[in-house]
């Protein structure tokens, strides 16, 4: 017998350039690209994973960052069930940026959407740590205050990146 399929509608946010093609490109098809063109609008691809003999599709929103765009943004959001915020860990403003779109989210997206905060490029810092612009205890603590699921990723060698999308399928009720 196949595994019973649950969709999962999910969206991505963030600052323009903090990598959210990229970990959809990791996730989709384990690849990675250096000089990746914007996105424009949006894109949507689908990714099928096997969580607890159960198939869950997901449905991928990856929004375009750009600030001429902003206002598309509650189009995709609206019927998610899940978000990923997505901030760059050696650029202060785009974690600044991420605080205002839980902020959003919370206020105008569906009660009950799964978010996950995701810290991306990671891997800058395992060449020079001073890199680092977002201290990690504070997005934990801005994903402890929200209800938040935290991960700090690297799409470019693809630390994190299963997780974030397995740790929501697990906490989205399944099918069957
Ligand atoms: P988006 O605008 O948020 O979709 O960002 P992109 O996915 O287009 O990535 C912007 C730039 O950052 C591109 O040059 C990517 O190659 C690069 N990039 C994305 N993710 C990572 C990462 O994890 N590490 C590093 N070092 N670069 C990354």
């Amino acid at each position: 017998m196949s595994n019973p399929i649950t969709s999962i509608k999910l969206v991505l946010l963030g600052e323009a350039a903090v990598g959210k093609s990229s970990i959809v490109l990791r996730f989709v098809s384990n690849d990675f690209s250096e000089n990746k063109e914007p996105t424009i609008g949006a894109a949507f691809l689908t990714q099928r994973v096997n969580i607890n003999d159960h198939t869950v599709k997901f449905e991928i929103w990856d929004t375009a960052g750009q600030e001429r765009f902003a206002s598309l943004a509650p189009m995709y959001y609206r019927n998610a069930q899940a978000a990923l915020v997505v901030y760059d860990v050696t650029k202060p403003q785009s974690f600044i940026k991420a605080r205002h779109w839980v902020k959003e989210l919370h206020e105008q997206a569906s009660k009950n959407i799964i978010i996950a905060l995701v810290g991306n490029k990671i891997d800058i810092l395992e060449d020079n740590e001073n890199e680092r612009k977002v201290a990690r205890e504070e997005a934990e603590k801005l994903a402890e205050e929200e209800g938040l699921l935290f991960f700090e990723t690297s799409a470019k060698t693809g630390t994190n990146i299963s997780e974030v999308f397995l740790g929501i399928g697990e906490k989205i009720p399944l099918k069957g």
